[in-house]
């Protein structure tokens, strides 16, 4: 097994990479930075996502594992006070792992008609830098709506707790093969009409975002962000790949959902009797 580390630098994440590179070293584990067959992250999701995007090359080979040094994740399984087991269950390795489902975002230039291709985890988002964007949003190549406002968002099921979620979006179960696409401030009156709720694809379509009457836009993939010059259109749908996470135990994702989002029960047990 050749395990790489990624860490953040916050004093917390530096502790628990060195303890945690210590142990595995103790148990004669491989370290690698290049060719891993199994990558750990050691900060938040954000860690995790740069993890993703440095090893996105190696995803037929590689397994994730991610630890949080702050409070449980959504890609993030282990804590500081459990790397003990953790290193026990790559010990224990046998090779399973539960898999998810990422973004393939093309970009398709105007000028050269040239492409380029991108992979995202959580979502790809377009912005127009300088005021409205205006795009032509096809599903299947077929026309939907023509969109006005601040930008798109188009997230993968895992990636519907980040952007996705800030923007109105639904928060789908990372079983659920689908993509979706939400508004960012669009504009609703008499002249200019969008269907002003989030979208859930299905596995087989595909989305084409056209800007109109722009030459540049601002586009994200997870946290990178770039400003693209003379596209002539965006085609997002899901990945042939997948990403891997190494599956020795599992936290129930509502229960995820819940404790990242809702925190201690606020309601008063008295009135749940009445
Ligand atoms: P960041 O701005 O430093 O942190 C964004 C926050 O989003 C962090 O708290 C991060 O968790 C959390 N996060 C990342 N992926 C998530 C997921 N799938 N579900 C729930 N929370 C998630 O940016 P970053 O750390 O480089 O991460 C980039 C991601 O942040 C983007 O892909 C986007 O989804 C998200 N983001 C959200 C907003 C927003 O909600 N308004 C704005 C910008 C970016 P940790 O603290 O565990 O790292």
């Amino acid at each position: 097994m050749r395990i790489a580390l990624v860490h953040n630098y916050t004093n917390g994440s530096l502790k628990v990479s060195d303890k945690l590179k210590a142990l595995l070293l103790n148990e004669q584990f491989t370290m690698v930075s290049t060719d891993p067959n199994i990558v750990i992250s050691v900060g938040g999701d954000g860690t995790l996502l740069s993890a993703f995007h440095r090893y996105a090359h190696l995803l037929d080979q590689v397994r994730f594992i991610g630890v949080h040094t702050g409070h449980l994740g959504f890609y993030t399984d282990w804590r500081e006070y459990n790397i003990d087991e953790l290193v026990s269950s790559l010990k224990n390795d046998t090779g399973e792992f539960i898999q998810y489902p990422l973004l393939d975002v093309e970009l398709v230039y105007t000028d050269t008609k040239k492409s380029k291709h991108f992979l995202a985890l959580n979502e790809s988002t377009i912005k127009q830098p300088n005021g409205t964007l205006v795009c032509d949003v096809f599903i299947k190549e077929e026309h939907f709506e023509r969109f006005r406002g601040d930008g798109l968002c188009v997230s993968t099921p895992t990636g519907s707790t980040g952007y996705n979620k800030s923007v109105g979006g639904a928060v789908l179960h990372p079983r659920l093969e689908a993509l979706q696409l939400t508004e960012m401030a669009s504009l609703n009156n008499r002249i200019f009409r969008t269907l002003s709720s989030p979208m859930i694809i299905a596995p087989d379509e595909w989305i084409r975002l056209k800007p109109v009457g722009v030459d540049k836009i601002s586009l994200t993939i997870d946290q990178l962000v770039s400003e693209e010059n003379d596209i002539d259109h965006i085609r997002m749908k899901i990945a042939d790949e997948r990403i891997r996470f190494a599956r020795y135990q599992h936290t129930h994702f509502w229960n995820r959902v819940e404790d990242a989002f809702i925190g201690a029960k606020q309601y008063d047990a008295d009135s749940m009797d009445s």
